[in-house]
């Protein structure tokens, strides 16, 4: 097997690695540790995610993967693969449009019309045009094909009326991708549609929920009466199951794609290193290291299949359900390093986020405690677990 990167690959990794060296300062190599601010709508995280987003958009740095004729850099699987571990490596804070770049952009580009792309997806790049997305209802999300959000046809518009929940960011959206019921007669899956809402409309009431790291990430949407016009539908009206797939390979590929589980079990290295115990420290007890190589192990298999489920992109196959495996490993491998590293911390693990004699700027309990979210987030473990079982290893339905 060979794992070398092509030379083009690499000259690749070079340039970038130069633009984030001569552009991102080192206090700002913060990547996910600042995920608290950032989520934190009262906080100034917002508009320094935002202008960062800003600068890696002037830089070219935004939607690599994308044709350039949509603004992006036509980048290869490969490319891609080495700009998210550049991205990784070098501790880089998130873009604020990332549903829009991960989710939207792909969706609309592979299912849009030229004028839906035309019209939006430079906005996405640019982050002048910020998304959401609402799937998940209070009846439907693991099923989320049970939605009962109702759009009816009237003239040129749909109208919509229902209620989303969990949608992240959508006290910051201008858009939504929406997925809505158009046909309460045909059978769940065959009567969804898939529709762009301006989140500035007449109807639009957005309720922020809070979550147990108090980040005001996500929120309640209601839809009373929103006139959607009829253009703004991706694929055709009661098709929009596919659509919705679509945008959740992405996620769940992405969910995965865009980290290394490898600077985290280094951080948890450092982090052992420093916490005392028995009169030296964490890692001089052999039990400790040996956890923490088995983190490592776990690390590198993740790095590996993904550079397995590369090599079947680079054959030309589309992602499959295969992308489940790495977003299940990633988020409960992400959930026993932050669970471990609170055990190493003792009593300190307590001490809230940025507060006095908190470890790491607090960084761990806010990691542990967010870490259960992306274990529900893009689909949970269990159904994770359903689709391996059922569509990569072709076993029986339980
Ligand atoms: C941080 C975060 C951000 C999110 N952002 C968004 C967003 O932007 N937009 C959006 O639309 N949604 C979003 N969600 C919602 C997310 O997609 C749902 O929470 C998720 O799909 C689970 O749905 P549910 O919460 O309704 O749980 P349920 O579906 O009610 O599940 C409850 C429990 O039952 C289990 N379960 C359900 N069905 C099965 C089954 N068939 N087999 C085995 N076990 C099963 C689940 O695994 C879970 O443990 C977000 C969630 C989180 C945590």
């Amino acid at each position: 097997m060979d794992f070398k990167y092509s030379e083009e690959a690499e000259a690749f990794r070079r340039e970038f690695r130069a633009w984030l060296d001569a552009n991102l300062p080192d206090s700002a190599r913060n990547g996910d540790n600042m995920q608290g601010e950032f989520m934190r709508a009262e906080s100034s995280g917002w508009e320094f995610h935002r202008e960062w987003h800003r600068k890696m958009y002037e830089g070219g740095w935004v939607g690599v993967s994308w044709p350039k004729e949509y603004g992006g850099r036509g980048a290869s699987l490969e490319q891609q693969v080495v700009y998210n571990e550049e991205m990784a490596r070098s501790n880089a804070p998130s873009l604020v449009n990332g549903l829009g770049i991960m989710l939207v952009g792909p969706t609309l580009i592979h299912w849009g019309t030229e004028e839906q792309k035309k019209r939006y997806v430079p906005k996405i790049l640019s982050a002048e045009e910020i998304w959401c997305q609402g799937y998940s209802e209070p009846g439907a999300g693991s099923d989320v094909a049970s939605l009962q959000t109702r759009a009816v046809e009237e003239g040129d518009y749909f109208i919509v009326n229902g209620q989303k929940v969990w949608t992240s960011g959508a006290h910051h959206a201008d858009w939504c991708i929406l997925l809505v019921r158009t046909d309460p007669e045909a059978p769940k899956h065959k009567g969804i549609s898939y529709i762009l809402v301006d989140m500035h409309s007449p109807g639009v009431t957005v309720r922020p929920l809070v979550q147990i790291t108090g980040d005001r990430g996500f929120n309640e949407v209601f839809f009373e009466d929103v006139k959607v016009p009829k253009k703004n539908i991706i694929g055709e009206k009661n098709k929009g199951w596919q659509v919705a797939v679509t945008t959740l390979m992405f996620e769940r590929s992405g969910i995965s794609a865009g980290r290394d589980m490898m600077n985290l079990v280094n951080d948890l290295a450092e982090l052992a290193k420093q916490v005392r115990r028995n009169g030296g420290n964490a890692w001089d007890d052999s039990s400790v290291r040996q956890r923490i190589g088995g983190f490592a192990c776990d690390a590198m298999a993740l790095r590996y299949s993904n550079l397995r489920q590369l090599t079947r992109r680079l054959k030309g196959l589309p992602p499959g359900p295969e992308g489940s495996v790495g977003k299940l490993w990633t988020s409960e491998l992400n959930l026993r390093i932050t669970k471990f590293a609170t055990e190493l911390l003792g009593p300190y693990s307590q001490i809230e986020y940025e507060a006095q004699y908190a470890f790491d700027r607090g960084k761990w309990l806010y990691k542990a405690l967010a870490a259960r979210a992306l274990t529900i987030a893009g689909g949970t473990s269990e159904i994770q677990h359903n689709i391996i079982g059922e569509r990569v290893l072709g076993l029986p339905k339980g």
